[in-house]
């Protein structure tokens, strides 16, 4: 493979994207990891074959989600009545219930950003190379992407929906749930073996430094920035990256401002998501419309501690405890509180970590509203609340994502800065 280089002037600067540290990384040899010396963020992994590797996962992937959608995915026998659903018959239900917004929201995290963003992997490691034109629209879009895909979330709602059926009826795994399970787990590893660096290299190579940098000061101090899209350095007042072009600033423009008010909304949101019923049961003709406590409770009473204990903390303690941890980060980032910058580190990452995972609930209700259609029998239908809890979701997602870790940091700097200047 001619793109990567095995000589020894392999080396290439990096500004940590976390803490924004210049490192001059050596060129690692393959199975080896680099990490930033002062927040501790792994900045580069050096795979065996760091383009074929994607590509395989990539390719299986994209088979199984096809096998996944042909065949039979779940089905339920209650008193000898059997539902046998497909995948898209999960979306298929929401709409037919008027919840069209769940139904894209569902096709969209579930099987539309992860289809996408695999088929972009896989025409970024093409051995033929794609034209400049198409490869950075094609590159910028999957690495914007790929934090969106919630397929091993869904995998992870479905099996939550079995054990809350499991006192109702017989579950029955049907062809097409094997390969969803195969799917995730390729997906998970082609993200996972993807290096940004090296996509975009392939594209066109790192633009020359501007300024030779100095190791171990922050890119700010030296006038430099990092492309947030394809980490070429480039000087902190260019606006317009000249391999990506994408625009970009030293330090995202009004980070606080826009992750305190998309903070504030998901705030307000919550507090009738948690009143709000979720989901209707509409069992031998009552209906009964349950909260997501109330679903907690009920689980509790009947015994299924650990699915109770699962739902309680993917849906009232992640978000509550995320709401809580940003707002603490941006106080401290704002120049308040005790500045640990490392325990800050660890918040933030598991903050960017399990963010998603709070959107389990919502398919658990997408799962079960699709698969307990039985007639007269049994029947559940999502609810506002299922709306409104999505909704906080997203918007505390795109508040971690408005959040810049740098300016954790940044204190830190202007803090030794001062106390240098003392000494002196
Ligand atoms: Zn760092
Ligand atoms: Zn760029």
């Amino acid at each position: 493979m001619s793109e990567h280089s095995h000589h020894g002037h392999s080396h290439r600067w990096v500004l940590c994207p976390h803490c924004d540290m210049t490192i001059k990384l050596p060129g690692l040899t393959p199975g080896t990891r680099a990490i930033c010396p002062r927040c501790e963020t792994t900045i580069s992994t050096a795979w065996h074959e760091p383009l074929r590797r994607p590509m395989a996962y990539a390719f299986s992937a994209l088979v199984m989600l096809a096998l996944a959608n042909v065949f039979p995915f779940i089905s339920i026998s209650v008193m000898g009545m059997t539902n046998q659903i497909s995948l898209l018959q999960i979306p298929q239900a929401m709409v037919d219930d008027r919840y069209r917004f769940l139904a894209t929201i569902f096709l969209l995290f579930v099987q539309i950003i992860p289809a996408t963003c695999l088929v972009a992997i896989l025409l970024l490691t093409l051995n033929k190379r794609l034209s400049p034109i198409l490869s950075i629209p094609l590159a910028k879009g999957l690495f914007y992407l790929k934090n969106w895909g919630m397929a091993e979330i869904f995998l992870a709602g479905v099996l939550i929906s079995f054990v809350k059926l499991m006192a109702y009826g017989k579950i029955g795994l049907e062809m097409g749930f094997w390969p969803w399970c195969l799917f995730c787990l390729c997906q998970l590893r082609a993200f996972q073996c993807l290096e940004r660096h090296v996509i975009w290299q392939r594209i066109s190579s790192v633009p020359p430094l501007p300024i030779t940098p100095t190791a171990g000061i922050s890119g700010l101090a030296q006038n430099l920035r990092s492309c947030p899209c394809c980490t070429a350095i480039v000087l902190a007042d260019n606006p317009v990256c000249p391999r990506c072009h994408q625009r970009g600033y030293a330090r995202k423009p009004q980070s606080l401002q826009w992750t305190l008010s998309l903070l504030v909304t998901s705030v307000i949101l919550y507090i009738p998501a948690n009143i709000m019923p979720i989901m209707v049961t509409d069992a031998l003709g009552s209906a009964s419309g349950s909260n997501i406590m109330a679903g907690v409770i009920f689980l509790w009473n009947e015994g299924s501690w650990p699915i109770a204990m699962i739902i309680f903390i993917a849906s009232i303690l992640v978000p509550s405890m995320k709401i809580l941890a940003i707002g603490w980060l941006s106080w401290n980032a704002g120049g308040y509180g005790a500045r640990d910058n490392h325990r800050m580190q660890v918040v933030y990452e598991i903050v960017e970590f399990v963010g998603r995972w709070s959107m389990v609930d919502v398919f658990v209700i997408a799962v079960l509203s699709a698969l307990v259609r039985m007639g007269s029998l049994m029947n559940v239908y999502p609810a506002e609340g299922a709306l409104l809890f999505c909704l906080v979701v997203i918007l505390t997602m795109f508040s971690a994502q408005a959040f810049d870790p740098r300016l954790l940091w940044d204190r830190e700097s202007i803090k030794k800065h001062e106390e240098e200047s003392i000494e002196q």
